[in-house]
Parts: C-alpha cells; structure tokens; sequence
C-alpha cells in the first residue's frame, strides 16, 4: 500500500508552490499525494486552462508520485454558486491530472429528514462532470459527537446515501480522526463500508476525554499513534475489506492546537505559532516514519 500525505497542511503555511511541495514529499519518501484542491493557495484550482496544472502533472510524474485523491471545496450552503463552481473546476483538474478520487463534505441539514434528499440533490448535479472526467466523488463522515447537523458520521449512514445514486463514481473517503469525534469503532465502520470505499484520511485525536462540566471532543488532526484511536482495528479492516487504495496521512500537527488566545497588553499574542520551517521539517521525518512503521508492521509497506 502507498504511504501517502495531503499537501493542504504544507502549501497554506509552509511551500506555497505545490511544485516545490511534491518535491520535498518525494524526498522524504513519499509515493502518493493528495492533492488540495480546496483552497486560494492551489493555483490550479485559479487558473483557467491546464498551464500550471500540467506542471504538477510532469512533477509529480518526476518525483514518481501517484496522485491518488484531492480535497474538494466545500460549503456548508448548498447555493454557494462559487463553491459550485469551484467544485466542477476541481473534477475537471483531477480527470485532467488522472486523479480518481475527490473527497466531498456534504451539506449540514436542519433535520434527519432532509439529510439525504437535500445532499442528493446537491450531488446530483455534478454527475454529468463525473461521468465525463471518470472522476469519483468520494464523501466524507464529518461532525463530532453532538453535531446534530451532521447526520453523516457513520458507515450506516454514509451507505444510505451513496447507496442512494447506485452510480459508479460515487464513493466514500473515511476519516479516521472524524470517525473517533464520535467514538466509533474503527474496525466495525470501515468494513461495514467494504467495496464502498474509495480513499482515507488518517489523523489521531483524544475522544472521549471528560473534563468535569464538559464533553470535550477536538479535531487535532495530530499524527496517528499520538492520540486514542485504535489504528490496529482500522488496518486490519482495509485489509480484510481488500482495500486498494493508499494510507494518506491528514495531519496538521501542530498547527492545528485549538487552545484560547492570549490576549497581553491588548495584544493577541502568538509567538509560537505558526512553528518555524526547521521544526515542521523535522517532523515531517518523523511523520513518514510513523507512516511507515504501521505499513511495515502490516506487511503493506511497498519498496
Ligand atoms: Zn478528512
């Protein structure tokens, strides 16, 4: 299995350049990449031909790279025209650069009910792009615990509405960091899945963790092996689903801390934050290591 990272977490503060991005992942040992297609830092998404877009393409083919899954933008209003549009131009660079895979969020509802009718809707309307493209959009369990617009958290309910398109290119990405914002089972999700899914995110969290007073439930995106998910349950139900396609990590440590401001004479105060180039890169090594003890451990890891 292909040990793969999102470029997302590095292009928005660190390498601004997806080019010189692919690069460095390759340097340290990547062999896939999935693409962020989801924010004003991909230029890709900007432009309006395939000139920058091709640049990735040769990189990534320089680097041996696979391009395996991108993120798509997403809103959270399902009028958002811009969104709209930004989400046919990001099908339209994946089939173009061959990516299979684009991960989606559906749209929060105000009821259960409306849940799959409103996200079917939604969806439905790129199909003629899909099918052009070959492209798959891959949907993603998102929401925490007592998130009660997000209805789609679990296997159960994610099935219900790709079962509902019975459309080839319509897939789901599972999100192991999501997945334990509601304490579920790993192992039980990921197979209840089976055939259905198309890519992963994996990332660690604490959940649950119970301060007195309150449910606290974050999503750190920390590295795996650093928070309360049981990653031995989610590799052996890729591998008894047959999954074929990469580990992605989707990490943003430590960016990502989530803590209050500290506000000191007037000021808002963040001095340690963003870290510095020199310290991301030393985790980064250790990222890729981490990735690649829990392949090697499975038997996955592919020289
Ligand atoms: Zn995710």
């Amino acid at each position: 299995m292909k040990l793969s990272v999102v470029s997302g977490g590095y292009t928005r503060f660190f390498i601004p350049d997806t080019c010189e991005a692919l690069k460095y992942f390759a340097n340290l040992g990547y062999q896939a990449i999935d693409l962020s297609l989801d924010g004003p830092y991909e230029k890709a998404t900007k432009e309006t031909g395939f000139e920058y877009t091709k640049q990735i393409q040769k990189t990534a083919k320089e680097c041996n790279l696979l391009l395996y899954q991108a993120h798509a933008p997403a809103s959270t209003d399902p009028n958002n025209q811009d969104i709209i549009k930004a989400i046919s131009r990001s099908i339209e660079v994946c089939g173009f650069l061959g990516i299979e895979n684009l991960v989606v969020h559906t749209i929060p509802t105000e009821t259960k009910e409306e849940a799959i009718p409103v996200n079917v809707a939604y969806f439905s309307q790129f199909i003629p792009l899909l099918e052009k493209t070959g492209v798959n959009f891959c949907i993603e369990n998102l929401g925490n615990f007592n998130d009660i617009h997000h209805y789609f958290k679990t296997a159960d309910a994610l099935n219900e509405l790709v079962d509902n398109f019975n459309h080839k290119n319509f897939k789901i990405c599972w999100d192991t960091g999501h997945g334990n914002l509601t304490n579920l089972d790993q192992y039980e999700n990921v197979t209840k899945i089976g055939s259905r899914l198309g890519c992963v995110h994996v990332h660690d969290n604490y959940y649950p963790i119970f301060v007195p007073g309150e449910q606290y439930a974050f999503d750190g995106h920390n590295f795996p092996l650093f928070g309360n998910i049981n990653f031995d349950a989610f590799i052996q139900a890729l591998i008894d689903i047959g999954y074929k396609g990469t580990f992605n990590l989707e990490t943003d440590t430590p960016n990502r801390r989530g803590h209050r401001d500290f506000v000191y004479k007037g000021e808002v105060t963040l001095k340690l934050k963003p870290i510095p180039f020199e310290i991301r890169e030393k985790s980064d090594e250790l990222l890729f290591t981490i990735g690649k003890y829990m392949l090697q451990r499975y038997n996955l890891w592919e020289e």
